[in-house]
């Protein structure tokens, strides 16, 4: 009998395991948006397809467009469709699309409240998905708790923007607070939910290997860059009055810095996790002005430049900032990490790199060169990671060192069960529904993190962004950011 290799021990063990959650009723209030044919039901189809969401469960779209449950259905097929095309079959979709049900419902008025109540299910977990716009989110809250459907089982998803500031997060965490408690409040950060973001635990928590390495005496510095080709064309509005800094900085990037920068949690468990983010958050200094940059893109060829994108040729409105930031505590003083993201860059790609030093003394000569160990994690394209180690250069020719990567882009690693892993928003939705909190945030890291940002935002009111080509890395002075330091960035390449 032939003994199974590595990796398909691996793919077996990695399993494709599905655990069917309970029965649930999810209400998607802004169930004819954009986010919720794009994103969240095609998730929900995917979940459906992979058999995790059982008979019997009611997908409750809730908007304020009047529909019925056909024209409903025939929605939702469409956006399957378009967003699902290679999902399943003729018959897992007839399934999936039987389980629908539409309300017309007015967050800001008395329209169908009574009607939903009526269709909920007593007894089974009870969900309710805030795709709208955070305006509603306080009247969504209180109409739910006026109608009965606040009891201490219901649970509420949250999308972000979670505020534009302090004071309006706070406000938001009030309004949710008037109605349910924080274990019923699901705020989404999607990338959260990625399946590396989530290897990053494991790799640091799950292996002896890197743990005692993880501190400034052995770690240079650590980069994370989000870069993205696309502009902000088609959602200008809502970008200008946002900027990178609130649309990526202060929730995504500052995720993936928490993963990296905090102390191992005692448990796996939300809270525990939360706490550790949360001290992390708040041992960060205040960035100084000298240490921001700012960019906004220039127009290329056809492709119109920023300000033109969002219809406002004087914004002042940043589309790529760089930063570094110090965490000021045992573990990291004197490990900067290095911050850029940044709209019409040279190639989507989002990346961590934990770039150790060098070794203290090279036992191999001058001519060998310095070399050293940088730990990628790839969040797109390819998840992965991949540990850059030193060995001798193949063949005679004497010592000579080369950097190689040992790679482990799961998909080839794991197989293909690897390689479909699940979007993020079908990991979060299902994470929900088994009401596991500990990839969501919680409202007293959503506030730290702005009271964090506020300052710097604040500083650069008026000032003009420094213009960059589209297709670059950004403005040269991001670059200049790291080499008056002696470091330097890593390609944003595919
Ligand atoms: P959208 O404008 O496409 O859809 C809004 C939905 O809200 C519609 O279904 C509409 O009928 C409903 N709605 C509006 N007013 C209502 C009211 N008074 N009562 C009941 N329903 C009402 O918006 P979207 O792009 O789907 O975004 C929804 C939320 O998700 C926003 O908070 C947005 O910031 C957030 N978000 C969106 C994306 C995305 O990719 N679209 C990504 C991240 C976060």
């Amino acid at each position: 009998m032939t003994q199974p290799n590595s990796r398909e021990t691996a793919a077996r063990s990695s399993g494709s395991r599905v655990i069917p959650v309970e029965v649930f009723d999810l209400v998607i209030f802004g169930g004819t948006g954009d986010l919720a044919l794009r994103k969240i039901l095609p998730a929900l189809y995917r979940r459906f397809i992979a058999g995790q969401i059982p008979a019997g469960t009611r997908l409750i779209g809730a908007a304020r467009t009047d529909h019925d449950a056909t024209e409903y259905r025939t929605l939702v097929a469409q956006a399957l469709t378009e967003h699902a095309p290679d999902a399943g079959t003729e018959t897992t979709r007839a399934a999936f699309l039987a389980m629908l049900d539409y309300v017309m419902v007015d967050a800001l008025g008395d329209t169908g409240w009574a009607e939903l109540a009526a269709r909920m299910t007593p007894g089974r977990v009870q969900a309710f998905y805030f795709s709208v716009a955070p305006s509603l989110f306080g009247a969504l809250a209180m109409r739910l708790h006026q109608h009965g459907m606040a009891d201490a089982g219901a649970r509420i998803v949250v999308e972000k923007p979670f505020g534009r500031d302090q004071q309006t997060a706070e406000a938001l965490n009030r309004d949710l607070a008037q109605h349910f408690r924080e274990g019923q409040i699901y705020r989404i950060d999607h990338y959260l939910g990625k399946e590396t973001v989530q290897n990053l635990m494991a790799i640091r928590f799950g292996n002896m290997l890197f743990e005692p390495l993880w501190n400034a005496q052995y770690v240079d510095h650590i980069q994370i860059t989000v870069a993205e080709t696309v502009g902000v064309a088609g959602r200008g509005d809502y970008y200008d009055r946002s900027g990178a800094m609130r649309d990526m900085v202060q929730n995504h990037l500052m995720q993936l810095l928490c993963l990296i920068a905090m102390e191992p949690p005692a448990r796996f468990e939300p809270n525990a996790v939360r706490d550790e983010k949360l001290k992390v958050i708040r041992a960060l200094d205040p960035v100084a002005p000298g240490d921001i940059v700012r960019g906004q893109y220039l127009a290329d060829g056809e492709a119109p430049g920023y300000g033109d994108d969002v219809g406002n040729p004087a914004s002042l409105t940043e589309s790529f900032v760089a930063l570094k930031v110090l965490v000021s505590n045992w573990r990291w003083a004197g490990t900067p990490f290095y911050l850029r993201t940044g709209k019409r860059l040279r190639a989507r790609t989002s990346e961590i790199a934990v770039v150790f030093k060098e070794t203290p003394h090279s036992i191999f000569g001058a001519e060998a060169g310095q070399h050293r160990n940088i730990l990628t994690i790839r969040l797109q394209p390819n998840e992965g990671i991949d540990l850059g180690v030193t060995i001798k250069a193949p063949g005679p020719g004497g010592m000579r060192l080369v950097d190689v990567p040992l790679d482990m882009t799961f998909s080839e690693a794991l197989g293909p069960a690897a390689g479909a892993a699940a979007d993020a928003y079908e990991r979060l939705i299902m994470d929900v529904i088994r009401g596991n909190q500990t990839l969501f945030m919680r409202g007293d890291e959503v506030v730290a993190a702005w009271a964090w940002t506020d300052p710097m935002i604040a500083s650069w009111e008026g000032v003009a962004p420094l213009p960059y080509d589209a297709g670059s890395a950004g403005p040269d002075e991001a670059l200049a950011l790291m080499h008056r330091d002696g470091r330097r960035w890593r390609e944003i390449r595919l």
